[in-house]
């Protein structure tokens, strides 16, 4: 099983790619925008609500806690981001691979690592009228370095 760390643009977004994905879904924007926006897809993982604003906190001192919730909010309603709970303790984080993927929770650090669906097998044994429609697996575990 290969673990990724979140899925990254291959190069990190620049500011008129971020500037551009905002214009397309018709969001303006705004330098703050950018700013927060470029945290949360180029070098956050899976962060939670808090730690971007303790982010934005360091940055951009003035920015209200609504601008950063509405800014994940937008980013969510855009497709740009998703909202993932995580089952073992509620807490929501955002996550920037908004493609099917599976996670895995490294219970020593308690890092997350996206896990791709064609890495984790899942079979079912539904009875015939029950039709599923989506499937999320969350794994927990140690990596053993050797
Ligand atoms: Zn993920």
């Amino acid at each position: 099983m290969i673990l990724s760390k979140g899925l990254k643009a291959s190069s990190p977004l620049t500011t008129a790619q971020i500037e551009k994905r905002l214009n397309d879904v018709g969001v303006s924007a705004t330098a703050q925008r950018i700013a927060i926006c470029k945290y949360i897809l180029c070098e956050a993982d899976h962060p939670t609500a808090e730690d971007i604003k303790n982010w934005t906190d360091l940055n951009f001192p003035k920015l209200s806690r609504a601008t950063v919730y509405n800014t994940l909010e937008i980013l969510v309603q855009a497709g740009l981001l998703k909202e993932l709970k995580l089952p073992h303790t509620g807490k929501i984080v955002y996550d920037t691979n908004v493609e099917e993927h599976f996670h895995f929770l490294d219970s020593a650090t308690g890092k997350l690592f996206d896990v791709s669906p064609e890495e984790c097998q899942v079979t079912l044994a539904m009875p015939k009228d029950i039709s599923v429609q989506g499937v999320e697996v969350f794994l927990r575990g140690k990596i053993s370095i050797k």
